[in-house]
C-alpha cells in the first residue's frame, strides 16, 4: 500500500524530491499546498508540477487515504453531522462534524468543531462503550487521522477551527501516529489549526500523558474519569486496572505543570453505577485537587448494552453537589443523540446490520 503525501512532513517531501532527481525546493510548497490548501484528489490536478513529478508522485504516494462512505444527519436542530469512512483496506472509521450553536454573546457563529478518531475499534474494552464492544481493529496512520479532516472540511462550507480526539479509540495508545499528526495539524503553513483549539482525551493512558506533555504541541486534555474511586471506576474501566488513581492522578499533576490550561474531567452519568452523591463529592475533591472542570454526560444507550441515563432531576443534583463546592461544571446533552454521535456506535450499527444480512 503507497503511503498518503497528508502524512508526509515537509522534509519528507523535500527528501523524496531530492532522491528523484534535481527537483527545485519550490515545489516542495507547491506540492503541499496542493495537498493542504487546495485539498486536490488525484495527481493530476496538481497543474502546476511537470507531468513527469506528476507520474513520479502518483507511482510512491496516495493523496486520500481514506473515502467518505455515508453521513447521517442529527434530526435534532443541533445541524450535527456524522459519515463513515472507508480505508484502504475496507475498515470503517467515524467523525463527526459539530457547528457550534452560537457565537460568543449570542451572535451567529460559524465555528465547527470536527470529532475524530484515532483507531479502529477499542483495546481499552469500556463496559458502557461501542468503540470498546467492537474490540480493537487497528490503529489509523498519521494520514488517516488526517484524512478525516480534509474529508469533513470538504463537506462543510464553514471553517473547522476546533478538534477533538473523542471519535473511536484511545488516542493516547496510538501517540506513534498521533503526535505526528499533532505536528502537522498545528503547522501554521498547513492546516494551522491552534494546539489550544484541540482536545485530546483519554480514558488515562498513563505513559501517553507524559508523551503528549511533552510533544511540544500544547494541546487540551480531557481524561474520562466516569467514576471517582478505584472501585467504581475499574468496575466500568478495566484501564484503571492497569493504571489505577494512585498513578493517574500524579501523572495528571505532572501535565498541570506543564500547561496553563485547566484538566476537563469527563464523567458520564449512568444510572445506578457511578451517579451516587457519593462520586459527586468524590468527583469534587479529585477536581479541586486537580483544579479541573468537570463535563458531566448524562449517558446515550447503547444498543445491546443494559446501561441508562439518570433521571434528569437526578443528574441536577449530581450536578449541584459539584457547584456546591464551587467546582466548574458543565451538564452536556449530547448533541446529535438521535444519530448516535457517542462514540463508536453508528459503526457498531452497522457491523451488527452487516451481521444481520
Ligand atoms: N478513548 C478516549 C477517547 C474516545 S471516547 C476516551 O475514552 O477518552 C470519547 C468520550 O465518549 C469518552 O469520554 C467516552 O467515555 C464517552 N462515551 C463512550 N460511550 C458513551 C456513551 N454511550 N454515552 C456518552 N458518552 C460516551
Ligand atoms: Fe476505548 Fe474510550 Fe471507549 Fe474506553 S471510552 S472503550 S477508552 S474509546
Amino acid at each position: 500500500m503507497k503511503p498518503s503525501l497528508l502524512g508526509c512532513t515537509r522534509e519528507q517531501i523535500a527528501d523524496f524530491l531530492r532522491r528523484h532527481g534535481d527537483v527545485p525546493a519550490f515545489r516542495v510548497t507547491q506540492i503541499l499546498d496542493w495537498v493542504w490548501k487546495k485539498r486536490v484528489t488525484d495527481f493530476e490536478q496538481m497543474s502546476n508540477l511537470p507531468p513527469a513529478l506528476r507520474d513520479e508522485l502518483a507511482g510512491n504516494f496516495c493523496l486520500r487515504p481514506l473515502e467518505v462512505q455515508e453521513m447521517h444527519h442529527s434530526q435534532s436542530g443541533s445541524h450535527t453531522r456524522k459519515f463513515l469512512s472507508r480505508l484502504t483496506d475496507g475498515e470503517l472509521v467515524e467523525s463527526v462534524i459539530i457547528p457550534a450553536a452560537v457565537g460568543r454573546g449570542g451572535a451567529h457563529s460559524d465555528r465547527i468543531t470536527l470529532c475524530v478518531s484515532s483507531q479502529v475499534g477499542c483495546a481499552f474494552g469500556c463496559r458502557f462503550c461501542a468503540s470498546g464492544m467492537l474490540g480493537f481493529r487497528r490503529n489509523l496512520s498519521t494520514a488517516e487521522i488526517i484524512g478525516q479532516i480534509l474529508a469533513a472540511q470538504d463537506l462543510t462550507p464553514g471553517r473547522i477551527d476546533n478538534l477533538v480526539f473523542m471519535g473511536m479509540g484511545e488516542p493516547l495508545a496510538n501517540t506513534d501516529q498521533l503526535l505526528p499528526a499533532l505536528r502537522l495539524i498545528t503547522d501554521p503553513s498547513l492546516l494551522g489549526i491552534g494546539a489550544r483549539h484541540i482536545t485530546v482525551s483519554t480514558s488515562g493512558h498513563v505513559p501517553g500523558l507524559r508523551l503528549l506533555a511533552s510533544c511540544g504541541v500544547p494541546v487540551r486534555l480531557a481524561v474520562s474519569l466516569h467514576g471517582a474511586s478505584d472501585e467504581v471506576r475499574s468496575q466500568i474501566m478495566p484501564v484503571n486496572r492497569k493504571w489505577p488513581l494512585a498513578q493517574l492522578l500524579p501523572a495528571l499533576e505532572q501535565w498541570n505543570r506543564t500547561t496553563k490550561h485547566m484538566i476537563t474531567l469527563e464523567y458520564i452519568l449512568i444510572s445506578g453505577v457511578n451517579d451516587s452523591l457519593d462520586q459527586a463529592e468524590l468527583l469534587a475533591s479529585l477536581a479541586h485537587r486537580l483544579n479541573a472542570k468537570v463535563n458531566l454526560i448524562p449517558y446515550n444507550t447503547v444498543q445491546g448494552l443494559p446501561w441508562t441515563r439518570p433521571s434528569e432531576a437526578h443528574c441536577r443534583d449530581f450536578c449541584h453537589r459539584l457547584l456546591i463546592h464551587k467546582i466548574p461544571v458543565t451538564m452536556r446533552y449530547e448533541k446529535g443523540h438521535d444519530i448516535n454521535a457517542a462514540c463508536g456506535q453508528l459503526r457498531l450499527r452497522r457491523s451488527t446490520e452487516q451481521h444481520d444480512e
